[in-house]
């Protein structure tokens, strides 16, 4: 375990010099305190979960203090928002404060969210308020939980700094960790500046620390791309089984390492909609719940079309190819476990389809279906379920399918085939009118909710005891918040 000054830097991003990043020092905020630390998160860096709670925490995390190996760098980018290319982005109110490597050698990027103004905040004020940073805190520890890829958060700082968006609110910081901040916005931007050299050293750098294994094939850059296509695809796949949605996939928030990156308005459903979008400003639908799947596609061709000097254009468009089969072998294998299966037959996805159909038609509540189905035998789950539903015939139909199919599944015992179902089917998620609760307990200085939700859901699998609370359909205010993009 380590104290909070002992933590070992080796900052290689920074090494690439200032065509990639930009020197600037966090603007501290007043009055820092702490709000909530993820004690799995603070053991990625070794640190001793006690050491949040000392007041040099806060300072650290909120600009007023920094180690004296740390280079505070704010990197350029650009990318495809909303269909579009912006030609200039890059971290406009966040900070890679350095990388740091942990015990096992892990390397980990410390990324203040919320740290001031940089030469990319163009019209921003560099800032983050409190309902946001929790929001992230929340769920990419949620996520984490769940076994979908994301870059996680070691704490939320907040602070008595006004900050205006349709209010004032409080401004906050919240501290990122993940093993790289490339997005695949970094290759665009290199790529539409027509800067080939920096491009180069971007690609190897990319290759050399996060795809090491790349190098041993004939063409690196090649099997690196269908490395990526294939985390693509199976991160997404997994936003699907379990209903997450991300909000906001522009490419420039999408990470080259395939892991859930830059949370907005996202939200996981709850009554199962294909349709759902969980951005208002997103008036097309264009990053909507069924339309991720294709829009994972469309990204990775967006950064198919920054590697086209690094890799022929019948080989980028065979490794696109590669993309949907993988996220429907991904998805089906996943939705098999969820109704707790174990072998496949070809009529599975026609099953999930069958299901998810009746679901949407009667606004069936996704997560708690699922968890309810492995409480009892297959038999005795679905005639309790069965109230849900509208389409009652409909319903019998499916359900006979089922315990049929359940019946020809295996030979493991019904206590085994519920404990592998609970084991993968969530009772606690992140609904948003859960985190709107914390939130509005957090900004009236109240962080206890905050810390109890990040609790709970650090371990969705697992009942437990007097938390029935957070494993309930919304009640009516919670259904269809309006989430500001505003953040
Ligand atoms: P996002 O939609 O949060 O992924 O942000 C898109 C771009 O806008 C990124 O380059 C961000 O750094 C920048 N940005 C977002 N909010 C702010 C802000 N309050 N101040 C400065 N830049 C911002
Ligand atoms: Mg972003």
């Amino acid at each position: 375990m380590k104290a909070l000054d002992e933590l070992t830097f080796d900052n290689r991003f920074a090494r690439l010099g200032d065509a990639f990043s930009t020197h600037v020092l966090p603007e501290p905020l007043d009055e820092p305190r702490l709000v909530v630390a993820s004690n799995a998160a603070m053991a990625l860096l070794d640190l001793d979960p006690a050491v949040a709670d000392t007041p040099v925490f806060a300072e650290l995390f909120s600009g007023h203090k920094l180690w004296a190996e740390a280079e505070p760098r704010a990197m350029v980018y650009s990318g495809h928002q909303f269909g579009g290319y912006s030609p200039q982005l890059g971290d406009g109110r966040g900070l890679l404060l350095g990388e740091v490597y942990n015990a096992a050698g892990e390397h980990w990027d410390l990324h203040l969210k919320g740290a001031g103004m940089t030469p990319y905040s163009r019209m921003g004020d560099g800032r983050a308020v409190l309902r946001s940073s929790i929001r992230e805190f929340l769920a990419s520890e949620a996520l984490h939980a769940l076994g979908i890829p994301s870059s996680r958060a070691l704490c939320v700082i907040g602070s008595s700094t006004p900050v205006w968006r349709e209010k004032q609110e409080r401004g906050a910081m919240v501290l990122r960790l993940a093993p790289s901040h490339v997005r695949f916005g970094h290759f665009e931007y290199f790529y539409y500046t027509k800067k080939p050299e920096q491009q180069a050293e971007l690609a190897e750098h990319v290759l050399n620390l996060h795809y090491p294994e790349c190098r041993e094939q004939p063409e690196p850059y090649l099997a690196m791309f269908r490395e990526i296509v294939e985390r693509n695809a199976e991160m997404i796949a997994k936003w699907q089984a379990y209903g997450f949605c991300h909000g906001v996939m522009n490419t420039d928030n999408m990470s080259i390492l395939g892991i859930t990156f830059d949370f907005g308005p996202f939200a996981f459903l709850d009554d199962f909609d294909a349709h759902f979008i969980c951005n208002h400003s997103d008036h097309e639908g264009r990053y909507s719940f069924s339309n991720q799947v294709p829009i994972g596609q469309w990204n990775l061709s967006a950064l198919a079309q920054a590697l086209t000097p690094f890799i022929s254009v019948d080989a980028l468009k065979e490794a696109l190819g590669l993309y949907l089969p993988l996220y429907q072998a991904h998805y089906l294998d996943l939705m098999r476990r969820r109704l707790g299966l174990t072998t496949a037959e070809d009529d599975d996805q026609k099953l999930v389809e069958r299901l998810l159909k009746l679901m949407q038609n009667s606004g069936v509540d996704y997560t708690l279906f699922f968890r309810r189905l492995g409480d009892e035998s297959a038999a005795l789950a679905v005639a309790k379920l069965r109230d849900d539903f509208v389409d009652l015939a409909g319903f019998d139909a499916w359900a006979e399918l089922y315990t049929a199919r359940v019946a020809r599944d295996g030979d493991d015992t019904e206590e085994q085939r519920r404990g592998r179902m609970h084991a993968v089917n969530p009772l606690y998620i992140l609904r948003n009118y859960l985190a709107q609760n914390a939130i509005a307990a957090a900004e009236s200085g109240d962080y206890s909710e905050v810390r109890r939700l990040h609790e709970v859901l650090s371990k969705p699998f697992e009942e437990q005891a007097g938390m029935e609370q957070y494993a309930q359909r919304p009640p009516d205010w919670g259904k269809h918040l309006e989430i500001s993009c505003s953040s």
